[in-house]
């Protein structure tokens, strides 16, 4: 009997894509000292290629019907271990060491919440690859323009993130409704923003800026209490515009720019 894919979980499985999964491999440069942390297996078309060549694989699956399937695979395989469980609900710290890689096609209906965790765990986890939807990647990889977000900074306060290449919507099965991209997302070691300006901080202000996207940052951080005078003052201290939308600062110009808000 052959597999039948679940919505509810996000399956859509790469297809016999060997260029695909080529592609993946060359981009994340798995070699044989890497521990590499799988989120979703599903029937482990990655997950072979990833055998073949890393140190040792993590698979993390929520689904039991594929447990199976994946066992009679790789079971047999010393390399690797399989987790049965959602990788929400998984402490990771105690599956893989220090230095691991994230090398995964992850279920989208929890793009944000997956990545949220693999930031939170960047004590064990350098570099995360994952395939999501191509509108995702596409927001988090903007370096300006309209399609920057709270997501971009909140990606780019703890790593550096790279778009690699697209994936057409025909490479799954099911085919889903959109194309797909490739990303990574390298973890800051030195904690260079965080060091900065603390995490909360950062993030009141991120979404102060953000907080209506027709707006200019002189209005939408108004919302904070600030008066109009105090706002234009710091904004020209920061040599940034009072007309300027929040989606055309980099990472360095809102560091700036809240360092300047906290001295006050
Ligand atoms: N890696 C496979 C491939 O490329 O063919 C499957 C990718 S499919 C997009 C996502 C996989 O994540 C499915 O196998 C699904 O069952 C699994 N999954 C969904 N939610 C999960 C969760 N919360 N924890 C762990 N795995 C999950």
């Amino acid at each position: 009997m052959s597999f039948k894919h679940k919505k509810k979980f996000g399956q859509n499985f790469l297809t016999d894509q060997k260029e695909v999964l080529q592609k993946i491999m060359e981009v994340s440069n798995v070699t044989s000292d890497d521990t590499v942390l799988e989120i979703g297996p599903g029937e482990g078309a990655l997950t072979a290629l990833l055998l073949e060549t890393a140190k040792k694989v993590v698979a993390i699956e929520i689904d039991t019907d594929l447990e199976k399937i994946l066992r009679k695979k790789f079971d047999n395989n010393p390399k690797y271990t399989l987790v049965m469980n959602d990788v929400l609900e998984t402490d990771i710290q105690s599956f893989v060491e220090k230095g691991t890689k994230v090398v995964a096609n992850i279920p989208y209906y929890i793009t944000s919440p997956i990545i949220n965790k693999l930031i939170e765990n960047r004590e064990v986890i350098d570099e995360i690859y994952i395939m999501v939807q191509k509108e995702v990647a596409e927001r988090i990889c903007a370096k300006k323009g309209k399609e920057r977000s709270v997501l971009t900074l909140a990606v780019e306060y703890f790593g550096a993130a790279e778009y690699l290449f697209t994936i057409p919507k025909e490479a799954f099965t099911p085919i889903p409704k959109v194309d797909s991209a490739f990303m990574s997302i390298k973890l800051y070691k030195d904690n260079r923003y965080k060091n900065q300006i603390k995490e909360e901080i950062f993030f009141k202000y991120v979404k102060a800026a953000f907080s209506s996207k027709r707006k200019n940052l002189l209005n939408n951080f108004a919302t904070l209490g600030y008066s109009k005078d105090e706002l234009r003052s710091i904004l020209n201290e920061a040599k940034i515009s009072e007309t300027e939308r929040a989606e055309n600062l980099s990472i360095e110009d809102f560091i700036r720019l809240i360092t300047i808000f906290e001295n006050k």
